[in-house]
C-alpha cells in the first residue's frame, strides 16, 4: 500500500481531560485509518500517482484523472489534515510570548488573545464539517481561514497557502465529550496545542 496510517505520537489518553481517549482511538484508528484506506484504493491503478506524497497529490487536484479527483480530495485531504493534527497536539507546551511566530501573530491580530478569539469564531462559523486554520498567506502574513470537509489551504483553489495550525471541527473530533458544544471544544483545544510544532512550521 502506498500510504500508511502514521502511529499516534503519544498514547490515546495523553490529551485527557481536554480530548478523551475514546475519541482519540476512534478518530485516529477509524476516521484517519479510513481516509488512508480509501486514498490507497483511489490511486491503486495509478502507480505514478501513488509514488507522490499525499501533499503533492492534493496541492493540484486539477492534475488528477477526473475519475479519482473527488476521492483524492476527500481522502488525501483527510490523510494530510489528520497527520498534521496529531503532531500539533500535546499537553503542557507553553504559548509563545516572544520569537518570530509570536511577532507575526501580534502583527496580524494585535495579540495572542485576539488571534485565539478569531480562530474560535471561524471554527464556530464553519457550517457542518470542516477545519479552521492559521495559515501563512502569499505575503508571508498570518491569516485565519476555514475550509469545508477535508479541504486544506495548500490546495490550489485556496491559493496554495501554508497551514501552520489546523483544528478539526467535524463532530467526530469532539462529540463524545462535548456533544453539540463546539465552542467548548475550541476553547479547550488551546490547552493541547503543540506550539513548538506550530513555530517550526512557521519557520520552515
Ligand atoms: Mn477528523
Amino acid at each position: 500500500m502506498a500510504y500508511e496510517l502514521p502511529p499516534l505520537p503519544y498514547p490515546y489518553e495523553a490529551l485527557e481531560p481536554y480530548i478523551d481517549a475514546q475519541t482519540m482511538q476512534i478518530h485516529h484508528g477509524k476516521h484517519h485509518g479510513g481516509y488512508v484506506t480509501n486514498l490507497n484504493n483511489a490511486v491503486k491503478d495509478y502507480p505514478e500517482l501513488a509514488a507522490k506524497s499525499p501533499e503533492e497529490l492534493i496541492r493540484d487536484l486539477s492534475a488528477l484523472p477526473e475519475g479519482i479527483r473527488t476521492a483524492v480530495r476527500n481522502n488525501g485531504g483527510g490523510h494530510v489534515n489528520h497527520a498534521m493534527f496529531w503532531q500539533q497536539l500535546k499537553v503542557g507546551v507553553p504559548e509563545p510570548t516572544s520569537g518570530a511566530l509570536y511577532d507575526a501573530i501580534v502583527a496580524a491580530f494585535g495579540s495572542m488573545e485576539a488571534m485565539k478569539d478569531a480562530f474560535e469564531k471561524a471554527g464556530l462559523a464553519r457550517f457542518g464539517s470542516g477545519w479552521v486554520w492559521l495559515v501563512v498567506n502569499k505575503d508571508g502574513k498570518l491569516e485565519i481561514m476555514s475550509t469545508p470537509n477535508q479541504d486544506n489551504p495548500m490546495m490550489a483553489e485556496y491559493g496554495g497557502l501554508k497551514p501552520i495550525l489546523g483544528v478539526d471541527v467535524w463532530e467526530h473530533a469532539y462529540y463524545l465529550k462535548y456533544q453539540n458544544r463546539r465552542a467548548d471544544y475550541l476553547k479547550a483545544i488551546w490547552n493541547v496545542v503543540n506550539w513548538d510544532d506550530v513555530a517550526h512550521r512557521f519557520s520552515t
